[in-house]
């Protein structure tokens, strides 16, 4: 098994045991590049703690497979196109996590409100506006809205993490659910300041 197989089932493991994902279906997806031209991703449905070197599919850049041995993921072409058109990113995390996911249901953008905004997700974040998921139109969205930034919510959907290792896209991911739990509680206790400082990506 190569080490970056192994780096991807790992950092899946993770994210089930530190709560960033839900069980079985509702999990959402993870992938690495293994290539400038291929990248491994999790399939369809299979529960991370299930996932195996022997299970995990390769994909490349022309949209074929290069080893296929789950089902696929529909998510796959979603993180096909955002490889595709962001050569700098390495790791793409999709997660459903129960406190970004709020911020998605709600439609609210993650306003620039801490400094450690700008390491982890380049500024503030924006919110991209519901197309169903996986269709040619949520794409198209995804694109747009992360251009240089390392994350973005998606309306009535999940978190979408981009990031230049596969450990500073899972450190995106958990540094976002944290950061909207906070959030969250304080405009219970009323208005949230933003900061200066959110402009501009990596
Ligand atoms: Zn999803």
């Amino acid at each position: 098994m190569s080490d970056l197989t192994l780096e991807l089932i790992k950092t899946a493991q993770k994210l089930k045991d530190r709560g960033l994902v839900s069980e079985g279906v509702n999990k959402g997806s993870i992938s690495l590049r293994l290539a400038e031209d291929r990248f491994l991703i999790s399939p369809s449905k299979l529960d991370y703690a299930e996932l195996t070197p022997e299970n995990v599919n390769i994909m490349k850049l022309d949209g074929s497979f290069v080893v296929q041995p789950s089902p696929v993921s529909r998510d796959s072409y979603f993180h096909l196109a955002i490889y595709q058109n962001y050569p700098h990113v390495q790791a793409i995390i999709h997660t459903h996590s129960k406190y970004a996911t709020a911020l998605c249901l709600a439609n609210r953008p993650l306003p620039f409100i801490t400094m450690g905004m700008k390491f982890h997700c380049g500024g503030a974040l924006e919110i991209a506006p519901y197309a169903p998921p996986n269709s040619e139109e949520c794409t198209r969205l995804i694109l747009a809205h992360l251009k240089d930034k390392k994350a973005v919510l998606l309306q009535n959907h999940g978190l979408v993490c981009v990031g230049e290792s596969m450990t500073a896209c899972y450190e995106t991911a958990e540094f976002i659910e944290s950061l909207s739990e906070s959030y969250l509680h304080a405009l219970l206790l009323g208005e949230v300041k933003e900061i200066d400082g959110g402009r501009g990506g990596y």
